[in-house]
């Protein structure tokens, strides 16, 4: 739990210094004596992911989410494909939220349907009707705290409240805001993924995962963790460990940063339409007011009639075209022919994917650079 403010305890929390050192090291040895170990839960082994570089990482991040206990996987969908294994069997029935990550959305309409579990998709901003949805099977409500490409805020209480009142498992994907901006534990969510490979680790140079609940939910889903052996390397430990450090001070900046380019974007006669839930005509606008700290460093935003998008975007000078997020360096993807390309067109076009449309990772660069950078790329 976080005794002290968000920026000293991503500095100080979980932090174990051995022999002295100031940083910590990194402990490149995948097995350990036995010592007095007298059983095999005793043994330690990079894959029992407790090596001092898990140990230090889980109590850091228990420590910023506020839950009692916390693992690091291989990576994002390692966290949420583990999770998933351990909570659900076959013959369960889950409800997810419309519009998730692609590979969430793979896992749960492949490989969990293979599995013998089933999965229904609601309207995350729609609490009057999943009632509709659910079954006497239902074991898990499952929603993402912002949505991908269109930024959207699920009615995240509500999802809360139907899992208390129907005994439901609730479990976010906080990958879009982080723990600086939105601890859903604190709202009353059981269990928190991430992509740490976004903003945790925020320097893209780092695959890696985060599951954060209670005590008796990690001790439910560490044993399959260690059986599946998604675990994260110890060089990979080091770097996200070190890139949390900065966490609120990127953030902070990518809040700001990407608040100022989409009030920008939004008064440009160029641009048709900016989606971004600081801004006031944002339809979630104060449900994000409410529940979060900051509206986060992504956007998305369509050209208007006549500009290429793609044409848009390779003019960019300094955001650069790649998939992920949540780094120092703006990254732009048009999500129509990227993370959506296999959405059908008729699919998209009802959510409101358009293919004109850009997603906007902010990086860390000084704003005034980002807003010229835009600016020149529309009136070119
Ligand atoms: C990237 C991402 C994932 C998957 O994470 P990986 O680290 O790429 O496995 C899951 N959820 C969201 C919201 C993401 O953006």
């Amino acid at each position: 739990m976080k005794k002290f403010g968000l920026d000293t305890e991503l500095v100080h929390a979980g932090e174990i210094h051995i022999n002295g050192a100031v940083t910590m090291p990194i402990f490149q040895s995948v097995t350990y004596l036995f010592e007095d170990a007298e059983d095999y839960d005793q043994v330690r082994y990079s894959r029992l992911n407790n090596t001092e570089n898990h140990i230090a990482l889980h109590e850091k991040i228990a420590t910023l989410e506020g839950s009692e206990a916390a693992l690091v996987t291989a990576s994002g969908m390692a966290a949420i494909s583990v999770s998933m294994l351990a909570c659900l069997k076959s013959g369960d029935h889950v409800l997810m939220q419309d519009g998730l990550y692609g590979g969430t959305y793979h896992l749960a309409t492949n490989l969990l349907a293979n599995l013998g579990v089933e999965v229904t998709f609601i309207n995350g901003d729609a609490p009057d009707s999943w009632e509709a949805a659910r079954k006497p099977t239902t074991r898990m409500i499952y929603l993402e705290s912002i949505s991908n490409p269109l930024i959207e805020v699920a009615d995240l209480e509500a999802g809360v409240a139907f899992a208390r009142t129907h005994d439901l498992l609730s479990v976010i994907d906080n990958t879009f805001a982080s723990p600086a901006n939105f601890r859903p534990i604190e709202l009353g969510f059981d269990l928190v993924l991430h992509s740490a490979t976004k903003y945790l680790n925020g320097h893209s140079d780092v695959a890696a995962g985060v599951i954060a609940g209670s005590e008796e939910l990690i001790n439910r889903i560490l044993p399959v963790l260690n059986i599946v052996g998604a675990t994260l390397d110890p060089h990979a430990c080091f770097l996200l460990q070190r890139g949390l450090k900065t966490l609120g001070l990127r953030i902070r900046k990518q809040n700001e940063t990407a608040m100022q380019l989409a009030a920008f974007l939004s008064n440009h006669p160029k641009v048709k339409h900016v989606r971004y839930p600081g801004l006031p005509n944002h339809p979630n606008h104060s449900r994000a007011t409410d529940l979060f700290d900051g509206f986060s460093g992504m956007l998305s935003f369509e050209p208007k009639s006549g500009i290429d998008s793609g044409k848009l975007c390779k003019s960019l000078r300094f955001a650069k075209e790649a998939p992920s997020l949540g780094g120092i360096e703006t990254l732009i993807t048009r999500p129509a022919f990227t993370s959506h390309a296999a959405v059908p067109g008729a699919e998209r076009a009802r959510l409101g994917i358009s293919d004109e449309m850009i997603r906007v990772s902010v990086g860390i660069e000084d704003a005034v650079d980002l807003i010229n950078d835009f600016d020149r790329a529309l009136n070119a």
